[in-house]
């Protein structure tokens, strides 16, 4: 977008230059070329003033008169004829025209010069040969100061003469052209010379310079065809000088340049979306890989996979080292929730959920074991006596008490009040019967604080020998219990096989 808009905003500043240098130089060239038509036919008008001059010293000297005729046609090219009109009548012509001698001259020329009776540069108009013509004169007057007649030079703008070759020697020069009209609107030169004579109306340029301004615009032709214009009046004549150029043309030129830019520029800007796009990719990738194991951290594999991920600059390595931090925090809490749920918090012994979990998996490697309900003689009479903290210790010390009794994989749990399960693997009624007496005699003898010594009973059931449902396990155990209760306490009874 960026590359886009500078070309687009190059292209535009180009193309008002452009167009900016071809109005100023058209408008330099009208304007220079103006003036030197003005000078070109002001130095004419002097020359047939100078000639003037020379004829009124010897009015009547015929010969005379041939010797300037000649001498201003054929010295410069100033002129494509010369004439001299003395009293109507056409005296002296070069070239030596014998028809028209000695005869009153009717071209609207003639007509001008002896209307006005002071210099003159006619309008163009076509004369008598279909030639179109402008004629410029001076007049002659005799000692008296009387209007005798005029010498004048004629011009044919489509022939070769200075004027012309002034005009006409630029025509297309990088497109651009020039273009002359009369104080008529009529066009005394144009590149196109069918059109040479023709009258344009309605073009706001012509319109401008025939007033006498100069200047420049863009302007719509006649074929309507935007053109840049520059022009300038030549005020001896009234005539107006208009340089243009087609802007199309103008423009072209900016069209091949932006081209070749184009070409140039366009490997280059390949390269830079390519680097553009392969920087992206690795600024990105760790961040897409990072995004992508966010979730499901609680899965093992992804967290390795984040551990795996190559951060390889420091905002991804921040993003990745915070996860990995989170995701810990997270375990650990886990964990610890885990646990929580697992055990009792008074004793640290499993609750019912952790011993149930570790018993699931007892039976799914049908692994037998014995169940020992463990429950406190008259406990209540504990916590009335001493005090609830006081019975809280009583559980916390019976807690160790049984679990030094038992082995590793023995599994101690407290699941009611005062009440405690050992489960014991691989063990028989009458062996875990044994390891029960051994736990009750030890309590027996571990003195309480401030209680001194308590005294536990116990009912034992087997899975799967009582029942291989659980349930039944437990109740043939609380039975046994209930039975060491009901006759004498501080016992060990195993459930009765039905
Ligand atoms: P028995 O020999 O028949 O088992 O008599 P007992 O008093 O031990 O039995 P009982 O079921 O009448 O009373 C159990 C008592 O255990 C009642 C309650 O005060 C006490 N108890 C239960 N849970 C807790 C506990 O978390 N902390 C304390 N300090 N006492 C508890
Ligand atoms: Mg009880
Ligand atoms: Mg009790």
């Amino acid at each position: 977008m960026a590359l886009g808009s500078s070309f687009y905003l190059t292209y535009q500043v180009q193309k008002e230059q452009l167009i900016n240098y071809t109005l100023k130089s058209n408008y330099a060239y009208a304007n220079k070329l103006a003036s030197a038509t003005n000078n070109f036919l002001e130095s004419a008008l002097q020359q047939l003033a100078y000639s003037a001059k020379i004829i009124e010293a010897d009015l009547d000297n015929n010969v005379l008169l041939e010797k300037e005729v000649k001498r201003l046609h054929l010295q410069t090219n100033s002129f494509n004829s010369v004439v001299i009109n003395k009293n109507g009548i056409t005296v002296a012509t070069s070239p030596y025209l014998p028809n028209v001698l000695g005869v009153t001259s009717s071209s609207i020329g003639a007509q001008q010069a002896l209307a006005k009776k002071q210099p003159l540069v006619s309008y163009p108009y076509i004369s008598l040969e279909n030639n179109l013509v402008i004629f410029i004169s001076s007049p002659f007057f005799d000692k008296n100061g009387k209007y005798m007649g005029y010498i004048g030079g004629t011009l044919y703008l489509k022939e070769s003469n200075i004027l012309s070759e002034l005009l006409e020697q630029h025509y297309y020069s990088g497109g651009s052209y020039i273009y002359v009209v009369d104080a008529n609107k009529k066009l005394i030169y144009h590149p196109d010379s069918k059109r040479i004579g023709e009258q344009v109306n309605n073009n706001s340029v012509i319109t401008a310079v025939l007033s006498g301004s100069l200047g420049k615009e863009l302007v719509k032709n006649s074929d309507n065809i935007s053109m840049l214009a520059g022009y300038a009046p030549v005020e001896i004549a009234n005539w107006g000088i208009v340089a243009q150029r087609p802007l199309k043309d103008t423009l072209a030129y900016l069209d091949v340049l932006g081209i070749e830019i184009f070409k140039r520029i366009t490997p280059l800007v390949l390269m830079m979306l390519l680097a553009i796009a392969l920087l992206a990719h690795f600024i990105s990738r760790p961040l897409k890989l990072l995004a992508d194991s966010s979730h499901l951290l609680n899965d093992e594999n992804n967290v390795n996979k984040l551990k795996d991920i190559k951060s390889w600059y420091f905002e991804a390595q921040q993003l990745k080292a915070a996860m990995l931090e989170g995701v810990n925090t997270l375990q650990l809490q886990m964990g610890q929730l885990r646990q929580d749920a697992l055990t009792d918090p008074l004793t640290g012994a499993h609750n019912r959920r952790g011993l149930y979990l570790l018993l699931d998996k007892l039976i799914q490697k049908q692994i037998p074991f014995a169940v020992l309900e463990i429950d406190i003689d008259f406990f209540k009479r504990v916590n009335d006596t001493f005090g609830h903290d006081v019975g809280d210790e009583v559980l916390k010390t019976l807690t160790c008490v049984i679990k030094q009794v038992s082995r590793k994989d023995d599994i101690v749990a407290r699941t009611g009040g005062e009440e405690f399960l050992l489960i014991l693997p691989n063990e028989n009624s009458d062996s875990a019967f044994v390891i029960a007496e051994r736990l009750r005699n030890e309590v027996a003898n571990t003195p309480m604080a401030k209680v001194g010594c308590i005294n536990v009973s116990i009912g034992i059931a087997t899975w799967p020998q009582h029942s291989d449902d659980i349930d039944q396990v437990y109740k043939c155990a609380d039975k046994a219990l209930y039975h060491a209760k009901e006759t004498g306490r501080n016992k060990t009874v195993i459930a009765s096989l039905n």
